[in-house]
């Protein structure tokens, strides 16, 4: 069997090259029409037809989401799910590089369905919208998306290549507030200020920054802060994150900052009217077995994981992949498009997705994500080793904790 298998991840990896001018060409494709959550109607379409064209059967708008797609070859267990993001940031397009990601998705599906009919089992590529806040993970998995899914693996770009970034689970809530409008000057006493409460409870916030755990963010935008200086603001509205280290630490803080949004209405009596946007990103349970296996794969690609290497600081964001890590045996790999010193959401590192750096990992992340899949497809043990980690993982979540509740 290893012997086969090494043979197979030969083959995967000659596909892989086979289709590099291809997959390079998506990826230049998606860099260059940047399109926002849940409107990426060019890049599902391309990536859908792409995969049509290697042999994959594919549902369009899967899932009820008019930009997601499930893509599926070979047949029954295990199933592996590759997962392609191709959504961009406002005003800063491919900043986040998820063009690599989907055309790495997409080239290791091409790879594994030379090969899937003679390892057995199944390949998913599955079309995750609106990964930049809209959670288009979270509600494909609510329509089962992630039912009979042995692994779920993705390769994100960053400045260096890690096992993973530090995920952090993430809430956004809108806060408004609703007082009375007067005439600034000639009635202020007739008037109930919005904007008072906002800055109170946005101050109040900032003192809370102070006694807060290193892993935890809480940041914000005001939206609107009243539509003239000499009318008492009847209205005000601001957008927040909270992050923390866990999905129940993160609602140990929520807690707190809604004390901050109490007070403001407090303090002036206003209305308080807060509403959770979109879903919440649960943090993230990287599958050890899978992470080595990932490891070792992209070590003979010549690349090796940089975490525990010193100077190698930890990337820290949020993600829905880390909602699909707490369902099934999930890792979510960093791979080097750029240098080290260049930040995710950066005009600079929207520049590095596009240039040469970026297509080899492309090629790379395609090749060492086809690889561990076959690893998957073909090692029971390590399938079996992977539920345990899960299990264990699963086991170590104390209490319960509702993540679609609302503050
Ligand atoms: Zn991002
Ligand atoms: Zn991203």
């Amino acid at each position: 069997m290893a012997n086969a298998l090494n043979h197979w991840k030969d083959v995967v990896c000659r596909t892989v090259e086979a289709q590099r001018a291809a997959l390079i060409e998506l990826s230049g494709r998606i860099h260059r029409c940047p399109e926002l959550k849940f409107v990426e109607h060019r890049a599902a379409a391309w990536l859908a037809e792409y995969l049509e064209g290697v042999g994959f059967t594919v549902d369009r708008q899967a899932y009820g989401l008019p930009t997601a797609f499930a893509a599926r070859i070979g047949n029954g267990a295990p199933q592996v799910a590759l997962l392609c993001e191709y959504d961009a940031l406002p005003g800063i397009g491919h900043a986040c590089g998820h063009n690599i990601i989907a055309a790495a998705g997409a080239g290791a599906g091409a790879a594994l369905a030379a090969v899937v009919g003679a390892t057995g089992g199944s390949v998913v590529v599955l079309g995750t919208p609106a990964e930049e806040g809209g959670g288009g993970k979270v509600l494909m998995a609510r329509q089962g998306a992630f039912q009979n899914v042995a692994a779920a693996l993705m390769v994100h770009p960053a400045g260096r290549d890690l096992a993973g970034m530090h995920v952090l689970a993430l809430s956004q809530v809108e806060a408004e507030y609703r007082g009375r409008a007067a005439h600034a000057s000639a009635a202020p006493h007739h008037g109930i200020n919005a904007l008072d409460a906002l800055v109170t409870a946005y101050n109040g916030i900032a003192q809370l920054r102070q006694h807060i755990h290193p892993t935890e963010r809480i940041h914000g935008i005001i939206t609107d802060g009243g539509q003239a200086p000499n009318i008492v603001p009847e209205r005000a509205a601001g957008i927040f994150c909270i992050r923390s280290a866990t999905e129940l630490a993160l609602a140990e803080l929520k807690k707190r900052v809604l004390a901050c949004f109490k007070a403001g209405a407090l303090a002036t009596g206003t209305e308080l009217h807060l509403r959770t946007l979109g879903e919440d990103y649960a943090d993230m349970w990287t599958n050890q077995p899978l992470i080595e296996t990932y490891a070792a794969n992209l070590q003979r690609l010549g690349r090796q994981l940089a975490n525990g290497t010193p100077g190698a600081t930890a990337i820290v964001g949020s993600t829905d992949m880390g909602n699909v890590s707490k369902l099934v045996p999930a890792i979510h790999p960093m791979i080097a498009v750029a240098p080290p010193n260049v930040p995710l959401h950066s005009v600079e590192f929207a520049h590095w997705a596009g240039t040469q750096a970026g297509h080899r990992s492309v090629i790379d992340g395609a090749k060492a994500l086809a690889m561990t899949a076959l690893d998957v497809l073909c090692t029971p043990a390590l399938v079996a080793a992977m539920e345990e980690a899960f299990a264990r993982s699963a086991g170590s979540r104390v209490g319960c904790h509702d993540p679609t509740a609302v503050l």
